[in-house]
């Protein structure tokens, strides 16, 4: 777990001037940085905490092209190139393997789900495929496959260790000329004449035409205090990681109770999929016609807890505007650390427990919670702001924005540098959320 007693790897100094400042130190941000500096311009990365600290270390490190949304596919494919180029480049062991994503089915729905998915695969050249209920058998020969229909199979999906894979990234973007300042909370965007000019940090200002906001569950507070509103929320989600055990399978995969992943370690990541935790607050009450669709969709998805911990984002008492001069919440807590919901994960481990009763006494060896920024239609942000020239937003990243990391950030870089950004962006659109358009939620892993 990345934390304030975590050593400061990057202290600054802060530069007066740069041609990019990217906000947030998490997979996002690293990777638009990075692929920025690539480009040839002078980059600067700020962090409030520590780099990935956030979700970027806390997530199930899934690398996973299965069940993305159709719109998401065509990046999350590059991603994965991606991810075995930079692999290559860092001279540490993120823990990349190819060893798949598996889902399993136990209803006629879920099979029927996993096959109307198939031709977005197709088209995007993916090696997915339904299993039968023998062929699970045959892959996973100490589960419990009572009830299991069928299984939707994505071979070439990878899996990594994720706090080790963004700060390894993070050492790639700093080799490559990106200055990275950690302990560094950005207040607010400096503006003249209605374009940005630059951003001013608790340590003082960066002169820069352009800005990408990559702040994950603080986005919209960050924004909000400039008068500009998008319905991201933060949600919570449980992680437990098992002590080592026997290899009762190499990859990823779910049922609908039990999430697990093989660690580079011999242990299991577990997790109970799709089961968001959401903390009330005004943000929330105010973005709630916008989830409507999301709710209908599936209506006891999220469970909702009436306040969230002091000085998250969307507390009750959280300050919502404030100026350059002020203390800001990002800087009163520089890493979200929401408590483990701990019997949740008690339940869990009796759950992947039962699925593989050979194993022996499943122990626990850590646990831990983190805040997913979460968006109405379960896709993301990543455009630039009309009303606001040189501001660029990636964020939203709704659950799944550790393995389409890399790419998201080129396609960042590419975006608020004029470059060639490759793919078609109108899915991830600001404007969506104004113009009128019927939220589409896309798949919820
Ligand atoms: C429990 C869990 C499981 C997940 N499992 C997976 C998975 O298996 N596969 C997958 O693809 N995705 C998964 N995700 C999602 C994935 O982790 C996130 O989508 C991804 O890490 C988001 O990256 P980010 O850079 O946008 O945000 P973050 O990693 O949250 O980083 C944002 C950073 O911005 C910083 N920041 C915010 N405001 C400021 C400011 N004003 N000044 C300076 N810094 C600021 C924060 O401190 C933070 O470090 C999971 C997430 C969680 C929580």
């Amino acid at each position: 777990m990345i934390t304030l007693d975590t050593p400061v790897t990057y202290p600054g100094p802060l530069p007066a001037q740069a041609d990019v400042v990217v906000i947030g130190g998490g997979v996002i941000g690293v990777c638009a940085a990075l692929y920025a500096a690539r480009a040839g311009h002078r980059v600067v990365l700020l962090e409030k905490g520590r780099v990935a600290a956030e979700q970027s270390s806390r997530n199930w490190g899934w690398i996973r092209q299965q069940g993305r949304d159709p719109d998401e596919l065509p990046i999350m494919v590059e991603a994965n190139k991606l991810w075995h180029e930079l692999s290559a480049q860092t001279n540490v062991d993120i823990g990349l393997r190819q060893t798949g994503t598996t889902y399993l089915a136990t209803t006629d729905a879920h099979m029927k789900g996993y096959a109307d998915w198939l031709p977005a695969a197709y088209e995007n050249g993916l090696d997915s495929k339904i299993l039968s209920a023998q062929e699970v058998a045959a892959q996973f020969p100490d589960m419990r496959t009572a009830g299991i229909k069928g299984a939707l199979v994505t071979p070439s999906d990878l899996r990594a260790e994720p706090w080790v894979a963004v700060p390894a990234l993070a050492a790639i973007a700093a080799r490559d000329g990106v200055q990275i300042v950690e302990n560094c909370a950005v207040r607010m965007l400096d503006i003249a004449a209605g374009r940005v000019v630059g951003v001013i940090t608790e340590a003082g200002r960066i002169a820069a035409p352009e800005v990408v906001l990559a702040g994950g569950a603080w986005s919209s507070l960050f924004l909000r205090n400039h008068g500009i509103s998008i319905p991201q929320l933060s949600v919570r989600e449980n992680v437990a990681a098992t002590e080592p055990l026997p290899n009762i399978h190499d990859g990823a995969a779910t049922t609908r109770k039990v999430a697990f992943r093989r660690r580079a370690d011999g242990g299991y990541t577990l997790a109970p999929p799709g089961a968001p935790e959401l903390f009330v607050g005004p943000d929330a009450v105010r973005a709630f016609p916008k989830y409507l669709a999301q709710l209908r969709a599936a209506p006891f998805g999220q469970r909702l807890l009436p306040f969230a911990p002091k000085g998250f984002p969307d507390a009750w008492g959280t300050a919502r505007r404030w100026d350059a001069e002020q203390t800001t919440p990002f800087e009163a807590m520089r890493i979200l650390d929401p408590a483990p919901n701990t019997r949740k994960l008690e339940k869990l481990l009796r759950d992947f427990q039962q699925l593989f009763p050979g194993l022996p006494p499943v122990r626990l060896q850590a646990a831990w919670a983190g805040m997913i920024d979460t968006m109405p239609d379960l896709v993301p942000v990543v455009d630039r702001v009309t009303t606001m020239p040189g501001l660029t937003i990636g964020t939203g990243m709704s659950g799944h924005g550790f393995g389409i990391g890399p790419a998201m950030g080129r396609v960042l870089a590419a975006l608020a540098t004029g470059g060639d950004v490759g793919h078609d962006l109108q899915r991830f659109r600001m404007s969506r959320f104004t113009d009128g358009s019927p939220m589409r939620p896309g798949p919820n892993v």
